[in-house]
């Protein structure tokens, strides 16, 4: 059944587990995903990248997911990742996103608070006053949909490392009902072991009450991702390990399908099996 996210990832937290998010740019991928909550009997959360949700195409995909989302037998929201488009957020809501993250992480301060107050007024000019928002502090290196090899806390030339000095009044002022932070954490590949500044993360949490963010979970080793619910943080966003077993896979897998008789069914089935055996892990290591 689809869901509220904040109150899918409250209710994890009260239980000392953390939900996964995956980046999910088809189909085949949302479902593999939704069958491993399913076998799981947890939740979990479809993202749908900002590139994505700028097309036509992707819009009706997100009308998909949703329709997904309220076929599942657990729960599940469907999320626009990302966005600092005020139209992208508006027609992605309008297709059937119950979430956003707005993202104004690249921008200063003030015009990052200013986005999500902005985004909140859009959404709910379009009588869209239930989506759930997320908002992001600090800058986060790297790329959404394409991974190269980063070192951690980098950052882009942007903010770097999240402020905790400035989450209370963050918080407060974008009246964002979650927040993802910069705490080490990059997308894309890390160079090297991701050092997580689990001081700098402590320091957030005792700020605030709303549940925290960890994107860029890809490549943190498990017994790091375990303790993450303990700091609050109810939500863990998969997606660069996500893709490279599914792209593994059909690389693996195209010459003998395409032998069998052009067996692109076969393919996707390999496709699906990959996914939800990714998503299967990180479910089972966020409820530990
Ligand atoms: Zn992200």
């Amino acid at each position: 059944m689809r869901t509220r996210l904040d109150h899918l990832v409250v209710s994890a937290l009260q239980q000392g587990a953390a939900v996964p998010a995956f980046t999910c740019y088809d189909f085949t991928t949302a479902l593999a995903v939704v069958e491993a909550a399913e076998a799981a009997g947890r939740g979990a959360i479809l993202l749908v990248a900002p590139k994505t949700a700028a097309t036509p195409n992707g819009l009706r995909l997100i009308s998909a997911l949703r329709g997904l989302a309220d076929s599942a037998g657990v729960p599940i929201a469907v999320q626009l990742d990302h966005a600092s488009d005020l139209r992208v957020i508006a027609d992605a809501v309008a297709a059937g996103a119950d979430s956003v993250l707005a993202d104004g992480s690249s921008l200063p301060y003030e015009e990052n608070i200013a986005l999500v107050r902005e985004a909140r007024a859009v959404l709910e000019a379009q009588g869209h006053a239930g989506v759930v928002i997320e908002a992001e502090l600090g800058g986060l290196a790297g790329d959404e949909d394409r991974a190269f090899g980063l070192d951690a806390g980098t950052g882009t030339g942007t903010a770097g490392l999240t402020d905790s000095a400035q989450v209370e009044d963050f918080v407060a002022r974008t009246g964002a009902q979650l927040l993802a932070v910069a705490v080490g954490n990059v997308h894309g590949k890390y160079k090297g072991e991701p050092q997580l500044r689990w001081d700098v993360l402590q320091d957030i949490a005792v700020r605030t009450h709303i549940p925290l963010v960890l994107h860029g979970a890809s490549g943190i080793p498990a017994e790091e991702l375990v303790k993450a619910a303990a700091m609050n943080v109810g939500k863990v966003n998969f997606n660069t390990e996500l893709r490279t077993g599914v792209l593994a896979t059909l690389e693996a897998q195209t010459g003998p399908y395409r032998a069998d008789g052009e067996n692109l069914q076969g393919l996707l089935g390999k496709w699906n099996a990959s996914a939800k055996d990714f998503a299967a892990g990180a479910l089972s290591t966020l409820t530990k």
